[in-house]
């Protein structure tokens, strides 16, 4: 596939089909910005709340509250995070104990979200505590049903940019860890101006001499990148604030996103599966009129091409499949930039259970949970993982969600 992989990338540079625009963002009415900070850390009260004090650059600091609560050292105490409710920042919620809400009991889950919610109201004041950001952005279907319970959204740390139809449960945010420049943030603000786009960008630690862990921040960078916000006059909001002008969409509507399989291979898609396979089969489908079977057997795959899809643009990747007579096929969704592997899971891991048989079961993959959340992507490889002869499998409706 040597040669089809060159000439598609001549004709990508030809005709500048590389960044496809797969969605209509709708911007604001002007760009935005929001600092959001991680955690609780006492460097954020000591270090940056000066600065943006000083600027009248309102924060969202979202907080681990049982570290408040329970006096852990480092953190910021309950006294500070009154003072900053005071001064007209928001203080949102990042859990009881920062754990990965992946791997809780739905007992645990619930403790997490709503008692660290309740203290927040309980503590801080009744207007706390309403947005949400799930710790090292880990978070699955499990994780997203019980938060909508709890919150009126949720920040992710996938980075790109918000607009108003961004779905407020998956939010957008840039990290600024210890290595990113002054000059890549002023490149962000620029983009966000420029097409009227919300920038959230997030800071665990600060420092005054130099980081000496990833989760830092150097000030006197943090002050210059408030500097370059004040003489742009981005506008600056909270996470709150921004999204009272969202549109408010909690979920994609079921028309939007790109489809790489419905009824067929989806615009642009082209279908380079070298495991058996019927993209017309007609007996067991989940929606319209066909689905995919495919055989997948010794490392064959199904795999659809395209050329140069931005990640950045998605936040997940849907499918459904149905696991025929047998069930439990061992088989991995896997993104390639050409040669290059963007990120791949097992269905049963992103499933978290076996393939069933005889039934149709959706798997929604955040871009997060792949590790590939930006660059470019050209073929969705779905490929058996066994090495050895398994039972056929359907696939249908495999849509990139943004
Ligand atoms: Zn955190």
């Amino acid at each position: 596939m040597t040669w089809m992989n060159w000439t598609s990338r001549a004709l990508c540079a030809a005709a500048l089909l590389c960044t496809s625009s797969a969605f209509a963002a709708s911007p604001f009415a002007e760009g935005m910005i929001s600092i959001t900070l991680d955690d609780g850390w006492s460097t954020q009260y000591s270090l940056a709340r000066p600065a943006l004090k000083s600027r009248n650059i309102p924060a969202t600091y979202y907080l681990v509250t049982d570290a408040v609560a329970q006096g852990w050292g480092g953190y910021m105490s309950l006294a500070q995070v009154q003072t900053l409710k005071a001064e007209g920042n928001e203080i949102a919620s990042h859990t009881r104990t920062h754990s990965d809400l992946t791997s809780l009991t739905p007992a645990q889950l619930t403790s997490e979200l709503h008692d660290s919610r309740t203290w927040l109201q309980t503590n801080v004041g009744a207007t706390c505590g309403k947005d949400f950001a799930s710790p090292y952005g880990a978070y699955n279907a499990t994780v997203m049903t019980a938060l909508k319970t709890e919150y009126a959204s949720h920040r992710t740390i996938n980075a790109g940019r918000n607009f108003k139809d961004t779905v407020i449960y998956e939010l957008r945010a840039n990290d600024v860890s210890s290595a990113v420049t002054v000059a890549q943030v002023k490149g962000w603000i620029n983009q966000a101006i420029a097409e009227k786009s919300w920038l959230i960008i997030l800071f665990h630690e600060f420092t005054s001499s130099t980081p000496t862990r990833e989760t830092q921040y150097r000030t006197t960078n943090f002050t210059n990148i408030l500097n370059y916000v004040q003489s742009t006059g981005i506008r600056t909001v909270t996470v709150e604030q921004g999204l009272a002008l969202t549109d408010g969409l909690t979920e994609a509507p079921p028309s939007v996103g790109t489809v790489v399989y419905d009824d067929a291979m989806g615009s642009g898609f082209q279908n380079w599966s070298w495991a058996t396979h019927d993209l017309d089969q007609s007996v067991t489908v989940h929606s319209g009129s066909t689905a995919v079977s495919f055989e997948p057997d010794y490392w064959e795959a199904l795999m659809f091409h395209h050329s140069g899809l931005d990640l950045s643009l998605y936040q997940s990747i849907d499918l459904w499949v149905h696991g025929g007579t047998t069930g439990g096929q061992q088989v991995r969704l896997a993104l390639y930039n050409g040669g290059t592997p963007l990120g791949s899971i097992s269905l049963e891991t992103a499933l978290g259970h076996p393939i069933s048989a005889g039934t149709w079961q959706k798997v929604s993959i955040p871009l997060s949970a792949l590790g590939a959340t930006s660059g470019t992507v050209d073929d969705f490889y779905v490929m058996d993982e066994s090495g050895s002869d398994q039972g056929t499998l359907y696939v249908d409706d495999f849509v990139l969600v943004p």
